[in-house]
């Protein structure tokens, strides 16, 4: 449930801080016009995504579960001139409402949206990477199949260069990620923990956030070329 503070505050702080986004307004009417989830990050936490691109120089942005372009969309505009963002997924209906969003928006050039399961789609970006045919990410934003958490950070590592950004939603779960026995989303957030954990080239932590979106969290982790400092 979603204590009325959280949505107050949210909304609070929504109203001084960011702009008018009628892009954004348009998408999620967009999305819900069309029946999609709305699993979209809220727009605060957008905001939050766009700065940290901002703050790490991102050229080059990996996103895996578009949904809408809500998020998309965010991050495509806090990319300077020339900057790509390469987002995945897995439902043609979603990809479809994507892309006329991104289109209405004018963000289309600076997005590279691809249809089809992030695993199906993963290993070519790789293999253009490792070719050197396209540059390594600087940011990876992970938000899609939870139980697939741990590939998709496999995969990531390949694709990154040394102080890259990785960002994992929904890792929090509205408290459920505790329970050892919890769903299987829970369990791939689980195994992607203690995946990071165990990898000494990897520092996170976990925001836990509250708001508009219930009770959730982000965990960011920093790629570093050698094991991390302790
Ligand atoms: N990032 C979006 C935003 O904030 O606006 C929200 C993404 S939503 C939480 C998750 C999306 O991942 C859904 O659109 C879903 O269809 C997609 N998805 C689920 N499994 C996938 C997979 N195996 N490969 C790619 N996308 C997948």
């Amino acid at each position: 449930a979603i204590d009325p503070r959280w949505r107050d505050v949210d909304l609070w702080f929504a109203d001084r801080l960011l702009p008018p986004d009628p892009a954004g307004a348009a998408a999620l009417a967009a999305n819900q016009a069309a029946g999609l989830p709305a699993h979209d990050v809220s727009p605060l936490q957008a905001r939050m995504l766009a700065l940290i691109a901002r703050m790490l120089g991102a050229r080059r942005v990996l996103e895996i579960g578009t949904l809408g372009g809500y998020s998309t969309m965010h991050l495509a505009r806090a990319l300077p001139d020339g900057g790509q963002i390469v987002t995945l997924e897995a439902d043609p209906h979603h990809a479809g409402v994507a892309a006329a969003n991104l289109d209405r928006a004018g963000l289309a050039a600076r997005v590279d949206l691809r249809v089809g399961r992030a695993v199906d789609s993963l290993p070519e970006l790789a293999r253009a990477v490792a070719a050197g045919v396209a540059a390594p990410f600087d940011l990876v934003f992970i938000d899609a199949d939870k139980p697939s958490n741990p590939v998709y950070l496999d995969w990531a590592l390949t694709l990154v260069r040394p102080g890259a950004v990785i960002i994992a939603d929904n890792v929090v779960r509205d408290g459920r990620v505790t329970d050892p026995d919890g769903d299987a989303s829970v369990q791939g957030v689980r195994a992607f923990t203690d995946k990071v954990a165990a990898d000494p080239r990897l520092t996170a932590t976990v925001l836990q956030t509250v708001g508009v979106k219930g009770y959730d969290g982000f965990m960011m982790i920093l790629v570093d070329a050698a094991p991390a400092a302790p």
